[in-house]
């Protein structure tokens, strides 16, 4: 009998292994009093910790290969720098001398006083967030503890590829340490997917599940499981039958996707010669290089709220790095990227107190931009001056109104003026574009597309806004319906504002990576997509194969009533049946 448990897939791949349950440990932190005398030994005693604990990070980051992802190195080096910091150092000394208390206990107590403040701290130095904080300083606990590196120990194999890492949560050292063991895969209790272990894992493309709860409690040492990082779920004690099911599963998915790759090079034209654009959704680094390889035609969305989350707030130099880096990968390919859309899902701990009762209708998007006009002016300054060595399009998210849109580009205006003044020399005609994702938004699109260079459809919001049921309440999900005509409905309606006045409109949403829902896109006129760029192999396929004047003429019946489909489940097997 096999257990189930569910979480959230941070990539889709599978696993199968063991499993190892890497425990909170039993990490001692005595508490005592000194005399007078020893108080200089402790402060010594804490100042070498701190060495070993940074010596420790840094011999982790010349073992990392020079293909390692870019973000374990950042993050790593995060955590190197908060170890070095003097700040954190001086006062825990301080604590020791005035307190007269042991260097474990300081250090807990500092730390907590610096995790209450960090958010008050916003542009300091120190303000690196709690996660960050937690970790580094377990670094020196644990060299304190005679304990020293991250809880995977010498009594863990060396070689992991049949092992399924179970924990509370996973640190970037301790990721760090697991991939270059090569782990299977990785299961945390806690987490979202942009905490650094998602990040992580995912650009180092190690199938993981967050948020499977109680997973150290119901998943037993060394038992074989199976990780479904695209349904999100953990198969405990599987029978051989299920294993065999399995390997198989995961076999096919890699042939698929070798088989899939025959299709990137071809021209994007469907088979009535109907031309259609591919675009990449990316991040990170990795995602970028991985969009270039599977041939875009440039990246239709870079969200940048991880960036927020990785440093907390941080400064126009640190953005300006990330988004030179991406425009630089691209290599001419135009890069799309959509300023903070903090909020509702996706909100970066630091700037919780900006949420209100009902996140999702609340100070979101660019909302937030505008009523945080030195946190917007970082983000717009460091686009701009990527802009200076590459094509790139600014996407405003959570739009309802065109004054809003007047705003932001009276501001972007304003900014590239003091920009020019320091001597850039900016774009003047640098596209900004508006995600329709909110049912005003696209009611008005008409009027949005004078004001707007381009569109982008957010369709995970838009369905959201539009069915009235929150994305991220499991009670709720089977609400959620691409196909339902008031979907479909605003989808063509946007569609054709943007034809009317000649702007581009893309699909940026969860859909446009569905190779399914590809062809309904398709038959709404919607032909030009961004997506994850694993996704796009699939869609690429599916588009090519496909007849966009009965796509169309499908869609189209479909709205009106007269297509004899009972519901959007039968429309869209009927757009990716066979001759379609
Ligand atoms: C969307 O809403 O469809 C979208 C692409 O943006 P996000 O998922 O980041 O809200
Ligand atoms: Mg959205």
């Amino acid at each position: 009998m096999s257990l189930g448990l569910t979480g959230l897939g941070v990539t889709s791949g599978i696993a199968l292994g063991r499993v190892h349950r890497l425990t909170p440990g039993e990490l001692s932190i005595p508490e005592y009093h000194l005399d007078e005398a020893s108080v200089d030994d402790e402060i010594e005693r804490l100042q070498a910790a701190f060495g070993r604990g940074e010596d420790f990070l840094k011999r982790l980051l010349d073992r990392l290969d020079r293909n390692a992802s870019e973000t374990a190195r950042e993050l790593l080096e995060a955590h190197r720098l908060i170890l070095r910091d003097p700040l954190l150092i001086r006062s825990t000394e301080e604590l020791v001398r005035s307190d007269r208390i042991n260097a474990e206990w300081a250090l807990v107590r500092q730390s907590e006083h610096f995790q209450n403040e960090f958010r008050r701290m916003a542009d300091d130095y120190l303000a690196l967030r709690r996660e960050d904080l937690e970790q580094a300083v377990s670094l020196v606990q644990r060299e304190l503890a005679d304990q020293p590196g991250t809880r995977i120990g010498s009594e863990m194999p060396h070689e992991l590829a049949d092992t399924i890492v179970v924990a509370g949560e996973l640190g970037p050292a301790e990721m760090t340490v697991l991939s270059q063991r090569k782990v299977a895969g990785l299961i945390t209790e806690h987490g979202g997917p942009w905490s650094h272990a998602a990040i992580l894992a995912r650009s180092l493309e190690i199938p993981m599940l967050v948020g499977v709860h109680n997973a150290l409690d119901l998943l037993r040492e060394n038992e074989p499981i199976i990780l479904d990082g695209h349904y999100g779920a953990v198969l405990a004690g599987p029978d051989d039958g299920l294993l065999a099911h399995y390997r198989d599963k995961r076999e096919a998915w890699q042939r698929r996707r070798l088989d899939l790759r025959r299709y990137l090079g071809r021209p994007s034209r469907t088979v009535d010669d109907h031309p259609f654009i591919l675009l990449g959704n990316a991040d990170l680094d990795p995602e970028f290089e991985r969009c270039l390889d599977s041939g875009v035609d440039g990246v239709g969305l870079m969200r940048t709220e991880y960036l927020y989350l990785a440093d907390s707030l941080p400064d126009e130099e640190r953005q300006y790095r990330a988004y030179r880096a991406a425009v630089d990968i691209m290599q001419g390919r135009p890069v799309t990227i959509r300023t903070l859309d903090a909020g509702g899902d996706k909100l970066p701990p630091v700037l919780a107190y900006t949420q209100g009762p009902n996140p999702a209708l609340g100070l979101r998007g660019l909302r937030l931009s505008l009523a945080m006009k030195d946190l917007f002016r970082q983000q717009i300054r460091a686009i701009l001056r990527a802009s200076v060595h590459g094509p790139v399009e600014i996407l405003l998210p959570m739009l309802t109104g065109a004054d809003e849109v007047r705003q932001a580009r009276s501001f972007i205006a304003a900014c590239r003026e003091d920009l020019r003044a320091e001597g850039e020399t900016i774009d003047p005609e640098l596209p900004i574009g508006g995600m329709i994702e909110t049912p005003a938004a696209a009611l008005i699109a008409d009027q949005l597309a004078t004001e707007l260079d381009f569109f982008s459809i957010g369709t995970n919001d838009l369905i959201q806004y539009v069915l009235a049921m929150d994305r991220s309440d499991e009670l709720v999900n089977y609400l959620y319906d691409p196909t339902h005509p008031a979907v479909l409905l605003l989808l063509r309606r946007i569609q054709q504002a943007g034809q009317r006045h000649g702007i581009s409109v893309t699909v940026c949403g969860e859909l446009a990576g569905n190779e399914q829902s590809a062809r309904l896109l398709l038959g709404l006129g919607l032909n030009r997509l961004s997506m994850p760029p694993a996704a796009l192999p699939a869609v690429k396929r599916s588009l090519l194969e496909a007849d966009s004047q009965r796509c169309r003429q499908e869609v189209e019946a479909y709205l009106a009533g007269q297509s004899g489909h009972a519901d959007g489940r039968a429309l869209l097997a009927a757009l990716n049946g066979p001759g379609r």
